[in-house]
């Protein structure tokens, strides 16, 4: 079966139907390393949970370790090929297999999201430490006029004692 029916069917069908954690998963552009990296918003696009030195969304639906629980129920429903062109196929097959791959993805995306968002609350630390040093070296501007005060305004205040 050509994959574009299948596609356009499959569309059809989707609409309104996939979540937003499904949609990252099957259209590669979510929380994979590799996307992350090419956008720029991380600099390498290796996976977070396993040493494979290329997160997608495919490995991340095939053979991610980190993943295997989840997998093994969605193997299940849908059987063993998880290439992306089979897993849209079999999402068409029936109701069972159509949640199967939903339940897969929000199991797993989310997982990925909050190890992101953990990476990025430690990569924040670095910026939390500037503005500390920001806020020291406004404290220093604020003693400098203090220290440079018994010059200027000698006579004035020494005249109030
Ligand atoms: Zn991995």
């Amino acid at each position: 079966m050509a994959i574009r029916p299948v596609l356009k069917e499959w569309a059809r069908r989707a609409h309104g139907r996939l979540t937003y954690r499904a949609t990252q998963l099957l259209s590669g552009h979510g929380c994979f390393g590799a996307f992350l990296c090419q956008i720029g918003r991380e600099e390498s696009a290796s996976c977070h949970h396993c040493p494979c030195d290329e997160d997608t969304a495919q490995h991340t639906l095939e053979t991610c370790p980190a993943w295997a629980r989840e997998r093994s129920v969605l193997v299940a429903a849908v059987g063993q090929d998880l290439s992306l062109r089979a897993v849209v196929a079999r999402m068409l097959e029936s109701e069972e297999k159509w949640q199967a791959v939903l339940t897969f993805c929000e199991a797993v995306v989310s997982q990925k999201e909050a190890a992101e968002r953990e990476r990025e609350a430690s990569a924040d630390a670095p910026t939390i430490r500037r503005r500390l040093t920001g806020r020291r070296r406004r404290q220093f501007n604020l003693l400098m006029p203090l220290l440079d005060g018994p010059r200027t305004t000698d006579s004035g205040e020494s005249a109030g004692r």
